[in-house]
């Protein structure tokens, strides 16, 4: 998953993406409201954990952007504020969940847990395809009792792919969710990535194939000989 995290107290943020990267997830930061609100409107992200107090625009304006602009994505808010009528302000607003600072990393991940799965965003913990199955939590991937750990990035991609099974993804698509969009990432590291990924698959010796088309992306296929 990509995930988003709005958070002026830059300790806390890193502190909170590096528990994301732990877990397999791939984690921007943002540390202001305004910057918060213009890079969830991008679209890209499964999840945004959005702080209350901001400076230039508050989580309340933030997720207000969000939702107004018919952007659905889950919202995880923080406050250092416990009080009720700021909770009940941020639900109506539209966020999912409600976590009171200081929190434990267990409460955080469990809180992020139930906003995606509540949404439907989040898949069951395995990820089926032909003779390949991916554990999201633990990364690995096999096949007949082969396994082979992925790195986050490759995790992302390969989830994305079995999630659209035959379809063929976009590269931009791609690029985009994995990447984002003020990466520096170069224009053939997707290609680079999914040559990673073929690699893997055949150390488990896979039927699965990545196949690409120039124009239209990448997909998964199963080859049945
Ligand atoms: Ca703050």
């Amino acid at each position: 998953m990509r995930i988003l995290i709005v958070e002026d107290e830059v300790r806390l943020a890193r502190t909170l993406k590096d528990l994301l990267e732990q877990h397999n997830h791939i984690a921007d930061m943002s540390f202001d409201g305004e910057s918060g609100l213009d890079n969830a409107l991008s679209g890209i992200y499964d999840a945004v954990i959005l702080d209350v107090m901001l400076p230039k625009l508050d989580g309340f304006g933030v997720i207000k952007g969000m939702r107004e602009a018919g952007l659905q994505t889950p919202v995880l808010m923080l406050t250092a504020r416990s009080e009720l009528e700021n909770k009940v302000k941020g639900l109506d607003l539209g966020a999912d969940y409600y976590l009171t600072k200081p929190f434990e990393a267990a409460e955080f991940l469990a809180c992020l847990r139930a906003i995606l799965r509540r949404r439907g965003e989040i898949q069951p913990d395995e990820l089926k395809f032909a003779d390949l199955t991916l554990n999201i939590n633990s990364a690995e991937l096999s096949c007949e009792g082969r396994r082979v750990r992925l790195r986050a990035k490759e995790l992302e991609l390969l989830r994305i792919l079995m999630e659209n099974g035959n379809k063929f993804v976009p590269k931009e698509t791609l690029q985009l969710k994995v990447w984002g969009y003020d990466s520096e990432a170069e224009g053939n590291v997707v290609e680079v990535y999914m040559s990673f990924l073929r690699r893997k698959l055949s150390h488990i010796k896979s039927k699965v194939k990545i196949t690409s088309s120039r124009m239209i992306g990448y997909r998964l296929e199963a080859d049945n000989d």
